[in-house]
């Protein structure tokens, strides 16, 4: 029997290029696009020699085209980290509407299934906490952040459109902070921030007072979440992350013994609509995909630590923004 094949965008970047693995390794036939506007060939390119994975450098918010069948989409192009959206903002906003708009007109042609990239920031700065998937949101559709989360919730009106109105296979999966090896050291994200500034013998700078929580999945379990929800037969969006919360201020501790750093921690000014607080109910996910991450953060945190000790000093020291 042929291989499926599976189009994955945004191939390149932290998640796209675990995606890229995962789909290998279980014997699909992968073609990744992405535009390497934040992505690197360095996270995928230990891939160019197995026949059973194609690079396409393009933007996926131009017209795209993949010659033969397609079974999957799964579109993951987008900025995704708040410097990188708000350095290129417009981009992000044309990636989450044109960029879908394409993969969705793709996948009607090809009668393939799509899964999407959503993100916990559909919810904004939560009034309802845990959040689950029937809570609206809080977002500021003006503010800076407004350029990806309402870019994600098109993207996901747009989605469930196609599925109503032309009966194409959808999945919505809703990703809360994840964290792992090929995360860029400068993408200005905390887990990252906190590691390269420990690495780099400087301070590690919280926003705020630090009082605010998120909750990190490791990236090995949230992409399990991805591989149950596209093989289920679930259209409405599901939250996949790890509800182990913890304040910024705590995770610094964290950070600051994982490294050994004596450095100190320093308080930035927290950013406009940052917000103040993150943990996914995952109810759903257990019981409709019977799915829960597994893998304790001391432990994540460990094995990711190890990766960023790897990198050359080029690397550590490369300032982006
Ligand atoms: P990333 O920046 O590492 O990867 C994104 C990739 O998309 C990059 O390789 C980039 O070059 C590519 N890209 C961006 N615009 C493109 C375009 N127009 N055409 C082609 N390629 C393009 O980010 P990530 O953390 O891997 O995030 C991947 C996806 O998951 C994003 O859609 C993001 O919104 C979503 N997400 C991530 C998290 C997280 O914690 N990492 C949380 C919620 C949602
Ligand atoms: N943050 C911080 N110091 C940094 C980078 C981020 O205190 O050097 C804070 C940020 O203000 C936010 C939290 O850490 O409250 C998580 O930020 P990140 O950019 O990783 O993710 P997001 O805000 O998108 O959840």
């Amino acid at each position: 029997m042929s291989r499926k094949r599976v189009l994955i965008t945004g191939a390149a970047g932290f998640l796209g290029s675990h995606l890229c693995d995962r789909f290998v390794k279980d014997g699909f036939h992968v073609i990744g696009m992405d535009n390497l506007i934040t992505g690197r060939l360095s996270n995928i390119e230990h891939l160019f020699p197995n026949e059973h994975f194609e690079f396409y450098h393009q933007d996926v918010s131009q017209f795209i085209h993949v010659p033969g069948k397609l079974d999957y989409i799964l579109h993951f192009a987008s900025p995704a980290s708040p410097i990188d959206y708000l350095k290129i903002p417009i981009q992000t906003l044309k990636v989450g509407s044109l960029g879908i708009h394409n993969c969705l007109g793709l996948a009607r042609v090809k009668k393939a299934r799509v899964l999407i990239a959503s993100t916990s920031e559909v919810y904004g700065d939560p009034e309802v906490h845990p959040q689950t998937e029937d809570y609206w949101g809080n977002v500021n559709p003006i503010g800076p952040r407004g350029v990806y989360d309402e870019a994600k919730r098109f993207q996901e009106a747009m989605t469930m459109a196609y599925h109503t109105y032309h009966g194409l296979e959808t999945r919505i999966v809703r990703i809360f902070n994840t964290y792992g090896p090929r995360m860029r050291l400068n993408d200005g994200r905390v887990l990252p921030a906190f590691i390269g500034q420990s690495l780099r013998g400087e301070d590690l700078t919280i926003f705020g007072d630090g009082s605010q929580t998120r909750s990190f999945c490791y990236v090995d379990d949230l992409i399990d979440g991805i591989v149950r929800l596209l093989f289920s037969d679930y259209v409405e969006p599901v939250n996949i992350g790890n509800p182990d919360e913890i304040s910024i201020r705590d995770f610094a501790e964290e950070i600051i013994k994982l490294t050994g750093t004596t450095q100190k921690v320093i308080y930035k000014d927290l950013p406009v609509n940052d917000p103040k607080q993150r943990q996914p109910d995952i109810s759903r996910a257990k019981s409709i995909l019977d799915w829960s991450p597994k893998v304790k953060r001391s432990d994540g945190l460990k094995l990711t630590y190890k990766y960023f000790k790897g990198l050359s000093k080029d690397e550590l020291f490369l300032k982006e923004h």
